[in-house]
């Protein structure tokens, strides 16, 4: 082992510092199942040994690829065998739940769905919400800035961020772990961080807004004729419903078609109700 790896096990402890098979066995795209090729994989518990963990890769030259829940589709957890990856997987507590100030503070590896299920305990949501839940962590939606099916009433992940922590390549801590809704002071350089990929660090921890719990939810599946009709729709429910609409999507044909048809499953009984046609693209 180099140097840096027994420097790196002095932090962590050796069952923290992966290397081997227990690298490869770990795949870097759920898509095609890739194993990740990475030199190894360091698991901090908490700030302190993140930030020394990164302190020792600046000082020895060592490129870092930070693994949240892995769900990204665009490949940027993907690691050379020169790279070692900082995986957040053990960063994943729950520290404040705030139901006077409506936040709740975390560690930066915990899931979404955790901190769904956290709000849900005190009556509140989370309203961030996409189908990796049960596996992206809030680091990566902070760092990819994420967005999901209720951005049209509540805003992408950068809405829900009110205050931050993160530690630079050099291991320098950056602490703004804000929890004021009203807060005008100097410079947000939380936004930076937000939709940054873990370019410019990594968010260690992170406090988030929380919101009322709605007490009734409707979902309707609706067949449009055409691409207009569909923005109309969209004007009309939006107006009518004012701000209680929570999510709008749009299912091509072709889409349509792989979920029931082609899947093998059975399609709905409302199966013409619920196809919506781009007719700009009637192939599609
Ligand atoms: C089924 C499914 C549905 C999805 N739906 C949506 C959707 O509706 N809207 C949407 O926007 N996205 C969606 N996504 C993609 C979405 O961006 C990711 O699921 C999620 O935000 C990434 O979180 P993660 O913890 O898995 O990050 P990872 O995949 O581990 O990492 C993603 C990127 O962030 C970096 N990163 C991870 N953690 C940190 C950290 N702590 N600090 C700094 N950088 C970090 C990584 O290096 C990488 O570049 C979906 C993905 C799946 C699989």
């Amino acid at each position: 082992m180099d140097k840096l790896l027994n420097d790196l096990v002095a932090v962590v402890g050796s069952e923290n510092v992966l290397l081997g098979d227990d690298v490869s066995q770990r795949s870097v795209d759920w898509f095609t199942g890739a194993p990740c090729r990475a030199k190894a994989i360091v698991r901090p518990r908490n700030t302190e040994q993140l930030s020394k963990v990164m302190a020792l890769c600046y000082q020895a030259d060592q490129l870092v690829v930070t693994h949240g829940g892995m769900t990204g589709i665009v490949h940027g957890g993907e690691a050379s065998p020169e790279e070692l990856v900082v995986s957040l997987e053990l960063m994943n507590q729950i520290e404040e739940v705030d139901l006077i100030g409506s936040t709740i503070q975390v560690q930066a590896g915990v899931t979404l769905q955790r901190v769904q299920e956290a709000a849900a305990e005190i009556d509140m949501q989370f309203p961030l919400d996409l189908g990796a839940r049960g596996s992206c962590t809030i680091g990566g939606n902070i760092a990819t800035n994420a967005g999901g099916i209720r951005v049209i009433r509540y805003g992408m992940m950068r809405q829900q961020v009110l205050g931050l922590e993160a530690v630079l390549s050099d291991g320098t801590v950056v602490s703004s772990l804000n929890k004021m809704l009203k807060n005008n002071a100097g410079y947000d350089l939380k936004q930076l961080f937000i939709g940054s990929e873990g370019t410019l660090g990594i968010v260690t921890r992170a406090v988030l807004r929380l919101q009322p719990h709605m007490p009734s939810e409707q979902t309707a599946l609706v067949a449009v004729p055409s691409f207009d009709a569909l923005t109309q729709l969209l004007r009309r429910v939006s107006q009518q419903l004012a701000n209680s609409l929570s999510a709008f999507e749009a299912l091509w044909n072709s889409h349509y078609k792989l979920v029931t048809t082609e899947s093998g499953k059975h399609a709905p009984r409302c199966r013409r109700l619920a196809f919506l046609r781009d007719h700009r693209n009637p192939g599609a």
